[in-house]
């Protein structure tokens, strides 16, 4: 989906640890595609936020001459749909959402299930409101949830 291309621009852009990106975003990335092979499909919104990382040579907290900003946390929101028509109202206070939000350092573990998070904690820390699209009710129960769902 055209979203999914969207995504990749972006962690493209954003400056992340090798085991952020490699290891922890990697196993999240082939469990998610776990989930489309079994017949779903996903909705992603992702993104970054703070200042400094630590990658391979070291604590940074900018790149290119400060033209790239390192980001301190590096998140991602994941709605899993059953393959069908009228997503929009077919997302329910059931429907699974899985949030990650990774710190930006070299050190963190390689099981991303560890860093799942609530969208309420995500929006508290971006002052951002995701799954905006949805009705109240339906954002106040799904974003109050972390997922506790399997990993792999
Ligand atoms: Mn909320
Ligand atoms: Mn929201």
């Amino acid at each position: 989906m055209a979203d999914n291309s969207a995504t990749f621009l972006m962690s493209n852009m954003m400056p992340q640890a090798p085991n952020n990106n490699q290891q922890t975003w990697a196993n999240l990335e082939n469990y998610a595609r776990s989930l489309v092979e079994d017949g779903n499909e996903h909705y992603i919104v992702c993104g970054s936020y703070g200042k400094g990382g630590t990658g391979s040579s070291g604590y940074a907290t900018t790149l290119a001459s400060d033209h790239v900003t390192v980001p301190a946390h590096c998140w991602k929101v994941r709605v899993v749909l059953p393959i069908g028509n009228n997503d929009m109202s077919r997302i329910s206070s059931s429907t699974r959402v899985i949030a990650v939000n990774t710190p930006n350092d070299n050190s963190l573990s390689s099981n991303w299930g560890s860093y799942r998070t609530s969208v309420d904690a995500l929006e508290s820390a971006t002052s951002l409101d995701l799954l905006s699209a949805l009705p109240t009710s339906v954002q106040t129960t799904l974003e109050a949830k972390t997922d506790t769902g399997p990993t792999k």
